[in-house]
């Protein structure tokens, strides 16, 4: 459905997007996940259609977009600073693009109140903008950019303000919301776990340049390379191995012996860092009473979880 080649963008000596090429299937959700700077919003801005490339296109059904307005490329956008109208109703932010498309009242009025309904939204129409929670906000932004049906959805960082346990419950309804309306959404994060929450294939960029393109589980099982392993959260990963999270165990019995060198809480679990005899830094978690730091301790690291991994090209 959407197709873009060969985009390349620069802002000075700085290569924001560096031949850059991918696609999106009818329905399908891809997430752009990479680090700060990496080109995420230069590429969905391009594809919107609010900055031009400095070459490449962006086709749409086949059909070059390029000198076509962002509204009338049919996509709908929801940005983290979503800009509602803080003195509007809930009703009037959503039905603002209908309007100015000139949707009869009638129909913008049923629209409303579906896209509403499906946000989880139902019968706050009235309320001010200025006395909703951020979350329930973030909601009143997701109606406005669902209420003209648009075919493909962008939303860059679009839960970025939120708390994380909010953020975790979030995108696990908009995918469901996504999926059940069969709107495809290209969606921009830093954040590995809503990509992998949220998305069918996910796109890590690094340097305006793609890294990997998978689903979700083929990328976590098998990075392309170190660069896409560190960025996953992979802890061990040194001279061209990575060890697969989960794949090092404490075991008395175990045949790598070590000295704890960190332990951090994280809620559900302890992570425990090991220095092993040879030097290497593990990392491995136990769910109740950690060592102590500078306890020895011994290790088995399950042959299938190590993965032979490039250190991927620096530019
Ligand atoms: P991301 O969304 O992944 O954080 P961006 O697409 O915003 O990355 O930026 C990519 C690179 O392009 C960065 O180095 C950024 O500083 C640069 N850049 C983006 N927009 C501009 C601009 N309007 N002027 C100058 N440099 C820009």
């Amino acid at each position: 459905m959407l197709v873009f080649e060969d985009l390349r963008r620069t802002y000075g000596e700085t290569v924001a997007l560096a031949d850059l090429g991918g696609s999106v299937a009818d329905g399908e959700i891809v997430a752009i996940l990479g680090p700060s700077g990496c080109g995420k919003t230069t590429l969905l801005r391009i594809l919107a259609g609010l900055e031009e490339p400095d070459a490449g296109r962006v086709l749409s059904d086949g059909v070059d977009l390029a000198g076509v307005p962002p509204d009338r490329r049919g996509f709908g956008l929801m940005f983290q600073d979503h800009l509602l109208f803080p003195h509007r109703t809930v009703g009037e932010n959503v039905a603002f693009g209908l309007r100015m498309a000139g949707m009869p009242i009638d129909e913008r009025r049923s629209r409303v109140a579906d896209v509403m309904d499906v946000v989880g939204l139902a019968g706050m129409d009235d309320r001010s903008i200025a006395t909703l929670s951020g979350g329930e906000q973030q909601r009143v932004a997701l109606a406005r950019a669902l209420a003209p049906r648009p075919r493909l959805l962008m939303l860059d960082e679009p839960l970025g303000s939120l708390d994380r346990s909010l953020r975790e419950r979030l995108v696990t309804e908009l995918r469901e919301i996504l999926k059940e309306l069969g709107i495809a959404a290209i969606y921009v994060t830093h954040d590995q776990d809503e990509a992998c929450t949220i998305a069918d294939s996910v796109v890590v960029m690094r340097a305006g340049r793609v890294e990997q393109q998978g689903t979700p589980p083929s990328v976590w099982h098998r990075p392309a390379n170190a660069f896409v392993a560190r960025f996953l959260g992979w802890a061990d990963v040194a001279d061209g191995i990575g060890i697969r999270p989960g794949g090092v165990r404490l075991d008395p019995d175990g045949d790598v012996h070590g000295i704890v060198h960190r332990i951090g809480f994280r809620g559900d679990h302890f992570v425990v860092g090991v220095t092993t005899v040879d030097g290497r830094a593990l990392t491995t978690s136990v769910a109740d009473t950690p060592p102590e730091s500078g306890e020895r301790v011994r290790l088995t690291v399950d042959a299938d979880a190590v993965v032979q991994l490039s250190e991927s090209e620096e530019f």
